[in-house]
């Protein structure tokens, strides 16, 4: 075949990205292993039944064309009175535009902000994607981390040392994926200031808000923030709807504007039944209270269960779908970690590495698992503990 442009191979360098434990442990759940698998971020449950009755109304009322490429004035309506809600900032229709699932409105985030050759600064522990969707727009980034002594909140100073000349964005995640650290009020105040002072863009990905209660602040509600940040949203987590692919970015109205040449270009506008059913599960909330409840329950069991486990610790861990352990007392090197358990316990767990260097030492637990799991979980972690060397 002819030559494919280097840009495509740019976006996964090594080709390696971190989830050979993950892909090993469903290679053997598949042959009959009994394996727990906590690798994976996706719920063990459907989408709440109301949504997909909605959904099933839509495709049955002949709602099955083109939309608006911003997404249709309804979505977008409840899309912005959700905004309001995460970010504590009075949000209308022409501040959002609808993106199939989170990770586009990152992409947008990222293609509207960045020139090729910019810099950007990427705080870690970070999600998987995150380095790829630089790579995408030919921009380059640096990496600042978060520690995990500091319970990975961000620290504005050590950003602040990352910053060049043509830096034009930070970009950070609050509730975390890996760590499930909810960045404290004055963690983001003191980026904020620096994004202020630097006149940076601030891209904050809150896809994961309502699994931190009333924890969760946004960047977006700090003083002189507003007109700078953009915020990555999401119905995957808090409705339970990964795999309908619908997400949305949120930002002064100028830019979101810009931004529909891009749906232009990639998506032309969302599915029109999904849209539809999303607007009732926005409107009714459908599933939120009743997921969050799940995880927050979930999180409490498993810490609880692994309590008192001495060369282990968690870090962060306060939201989200994950929880973060630094075994470093017991194996240093995170993947040696992840392969010995799923040889051993058969748990399927991600190595903290795979998301930055402030993770390694660490694995990453995910909750989406039920409590009776999570504690056979527990069991199987403490044994492994007791028993390595
Ligand atoms: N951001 C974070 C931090 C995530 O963990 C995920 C998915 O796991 C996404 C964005 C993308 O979510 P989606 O594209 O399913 O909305």
């Amino acid at each position: 075949m002819p030559k494919p442009s280097s840009r495509m191979s740019g976006i996964l360098p090594s080709g390696k990205d971190g989830w050979e434990v993950h892909f090993a442990a469903m290679t053997r759940k598949q042959a009959g292993e009994p394996i727990i698998m906590l690798s994976v971020g996706d719920h063990d449950f459907d989408t709440p039944t109301e949504t997909i009755e909605a959904c099933v109304k839509a495709v049955r009322s002949g709602y099955h064309h083109y939309t608006q490429l911003p997404g249709i004035p309804r979505l977008r309506a409840a899309m912005a009175a959700i905004s309001t809600r995460c970010t504590g900032v009075e949000t209308n229709a022409d501040q959002v535009i609808a993106t199939p699932g989170g990770q586009l409105a990152l992409y947008a985030a990222v293609q509207g902000t960045l020139d090729k050759g910019d810099h950007a600064i990427v705080v870690a522990p970070y999600y998987a994607t995150y380095p790829g969707t630089f790579r995408a727009a030919e921009a380059d980034f640096t990496v600042v981390e978060a520690s995990a002594d500091d319970g990975f909140q961000p620290r504005a100073e050590a950003i602040a040392a990352a910053l060049k000349p043509n830096t034009k964005a930070v970009l950070i995640n609050t509730p975390n994926n890996p760590t499930g650290a909810v960045y404290s009020r004055q963690s983001l105040e003191g980026i904020a200031d620096l994004c202020i002072r630097h006149d940076l863009w601030l891209l904050s990905d809150e896809v994961y808000w309502t699994l931190a209660g009333e924890h969760h602040v946004s960047p977006r509600a700090l003083p002189g923030m507003a007109e700078r940040t953009l915020v990555i949203n999401s119905m995957s987590k808090s409705h339970g709807m990964t795999g309908w692919r619908i997400g949305w970015l949120t930002g002064p109205e100028a830019m979101i504007g810009l931004l529909v040449s891009l749906n232009l270009v990639t998506t032309y506008g969302l599915t029109d039944f999904v849209s539809r059913a999303a607007v009732e599960a926005l409107e009714n909330d459908y599933g939120v209270s009743e997921i969050a409840d799940t995880y927050n329950g979930r999180r409490k069991v498993f810490l609880d269960a692994i309590h008192g486990l001495n060369d282990i610790t968690v870090r962060g861990s306060e939201g989200g779908m994950y929880v973060m352990l630094d075994v470093r007392a017991i194996e240093p090197d995170d993947e040696k970690f992840a392969w010995a358990l799923l040889d051993a316990e058969k748990i399927g767990a991600m190595p903290g590495s795979s998301f930055g260097d402030a993770a390694a030492g660490h694995i990453r637990i995910s909750l989406c698992q039920p409590d009776d799991v999570l504690l056979d979980a527990a069991n199987r972690l403490r044994r492994f503990a007791s028993s390595y060397r």
